[in-house]
């Protein structure tokens, strides 16, 4: 008789393993609780075009990702874009991308620029990332940025995506979101690559391939492992860990007429502002898919018990807006034409000191392993890692 196993979380994760354990000729459930498949990279239609729920690009060196594309016959559509990246700070955005965007960054001093650019020329060489596991991130970034620097450039990124637990982060989170991510520079120009038609594509082929395959995948099914474990030789679950802290996320999206911004990237370097990034998705891909319009997301991570979590959709899009309003005085609301606003529970892990202890690790005797996206470590959670885990957790079965 066929093993057979119950895959828990339709997100690229629980849908890679689900895929290569039918190739290995395992018998599999795929059981996801939302409607959508997809989790986090899940899509919506917007003018007919599949777009993420929340942005998302792949990096150069994005090697799991990029080869699970080719090999669905989607590589064609993967696109590469030079990425521009503004930093938004004191009512002011500056262009802020590389070495000579950050000499001519009028806020910092001289002596600031030097210590800001050997700090990530650093980061981005050194490869015992284990030798900052015990240390905290913020004391680390004030020590060798000075305080200057790191009030401005890294508290409020250390805010925005950790919200009040930010003095609790690990410089070996930030030391792998500063190495991969100047890794996948070419001659200091940053390229990012986008799927044209979104990459809800990866989830869909894949949802084919593992049915035509005969595994059976059930949506809008949340499951209590303790009731059914029994029925399953084998469970590989999504769920959160229990050990670990996580945070929330909300996006803004919309479509408009007005062009806003020469960016896509855009961090927004205040604290008082309601989103931690705005980005206009169409500067990165060009807005042909969307009938010619700008598409927009403005995004951030929250606290679960956060008040936007219960607040109607009318207070978060006025006070989105409104910041929108300070960011750029030109943007009119009227001619916003779609809006969407989407919640997600359970968006990012907090990545405390010595954070290796509270991962799991799965033992190959085990019935159920758990490949919730907290358990990558050290580097950030991504769609890459999501894929390079699931074949790790694959690779254990014959
Ligand atoms: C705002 C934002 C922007 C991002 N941008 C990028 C980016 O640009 N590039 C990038 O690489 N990554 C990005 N990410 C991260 C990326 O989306 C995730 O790392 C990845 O999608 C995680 O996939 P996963 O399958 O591990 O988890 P998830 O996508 O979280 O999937 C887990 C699934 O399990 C389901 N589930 C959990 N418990 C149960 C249960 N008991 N029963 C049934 N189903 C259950 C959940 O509903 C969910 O669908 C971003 C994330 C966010 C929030």
């Amino acid at each position: 008789m066929k093993t057979k196993i119950l895959v828990v979380g339709a997100g690229i994760g629980g849908m890679t393993v689900a895929y290569r354990l039918l190739q290995k000729g395992y018998q599999v459930t795929v059981v996801e609780k939302d409607k959508d498949l997809g989790g986090l990279l899940g899509g919506f239609s917007m003018y007919g075009t599949n777009l993420e729920k929340s942005y998302h690009h792949v990096f150069k060196t994005d090697k799991y990702i990029i080869a699970l594309i080719e090999e669905l016959g989607l590589g064609k559509k993967l696109k590469w874009y030079e990425s521009k990246t503004g930093l938004y700070y004191e009512g002011k955005m500056y262009p802020f991308a590389g070495a000579i965007d950050l000499l001519r960054f009028k806020p910092l001093g001289f002596m600031d620029k030097v210590r800001l650019g050997l700090m990530k020329i650093y980061l981005e060489k050194e490869n015992n990332w284990q030798k900052f596991e015990g240390v905290l991130a913020y004391k680390w970034l004030e020590k060798w940025c000075g305080q200057r620097a790191y009030q401005i450039v890294w508290e409020p990124l250390l805010k925005g995506k950790f919200a009040d637990r930010y003095k609790d982060i690990s410089m070996a989170w930030m030391w792998a979101r500063i190495n991969t991510r100047g890794n996948s520079s070419e001659s200091g120009k940053e390229r990012l690559g986008y799927m044209q038609g979104g990459f809800d594509q990866i989830t869909q082929e894949l949802a084919k391939r593992i049915k035509k395959m005969g595994g059976v995948i059930k949506s809008n099914s949340e499951v209590k492992i303790n009731l059914i474990k029994n029925k399953y030789d084998l469970i590989i679950t999504s769920q959160n860990l229990k050990n670990v802290d996580y945070l929330g996320a909300i996006t803004v999206v919309f479509s408009s007429k007005q062009k806003l911004s020469p960016y896509y990237w855009h961090n927004i370097n205040d604290t008082n502002s309601p989103f931690l990034a705005f980005i206009e998705h169409t500067n990165l891909v060009g807005t042909k898919n969307y009938r010619g319009r700008h598409i927009y997301y403005m995004g951030t991570y929250l606290p679960q018990n956060h008040h936007y979590f219960i607040d109607s959709d009318k207070k978060i899009y006025d006070d989105f807006f409104e910041y929108l309003g300070k960011i750029f005085p030109d943007f009119e609301r009227k001619q916003v034409e779609k809006k969407w606003i989407f919640k997600f529970k359970n968006a990012q892990h907090i990545v405390t000191r010595n954070y290796k202890k509270q991962i799991t690790r799965n033992q190959k005797k085990e019935k159920i392993i758990n490949i919730n996206f907290a358990n990558i470590y050290p580097e950030d959670r991504g769609i890459n890692f999501a894929v390079r885990e699931a074949l790790k957790t694959v690779q254990r079965f014959s």
